[in-house]
């Protein structure tokens, strides 16, 4: 489950930075086989992003405990980290669908 997307068409493993591209447009066209494809994030990553956010609440309950004054800062940066994790780990949770109205 945790891997990069391949083309539907051919197989071709694509990058990640090439994944993010192809996230962001609605159409994509295999640079390898020239067919086209769109790009769906997997259902999966529902729950993929909920253990972080458990995670990040959690940690935020955790200083929060910790803590003789409320500071809201480090709060913020921890939550700021875990929601970056949540979407570098994005690509990996996206699959590539051949585009019906070419076939
Ligand atoms: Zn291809």
């Amino acid at each position: 489950m945790f891997r990069l997307p391949i083309c539907p068409h051919c197989g071709t493993i694509y990058r990640y930075q090439d994944t993010k591209k192809a996230i962001r447009n609605k159409e994509n066209t295999c640079y390898h086989c020239q067919k086209k494809f769109k790009a769906k994030i997997f259902p999966g990553m529902l729950v993929g992003a909920l253990i972080p956010l458990v995670l990040c609440i959690g940690f935020n309950i955790f200083l929060l405990s910790r803590m003789k004054d409320l500071l809201l800062l480090p709060l913020f940066a921890v939550t700021l980290v875990f929601l970056l994790i949540v979407y570098l780990i994005v690509p990996f949770f996206t699959r590539f669908k051949k585009d019906d109205k070419e076939e």
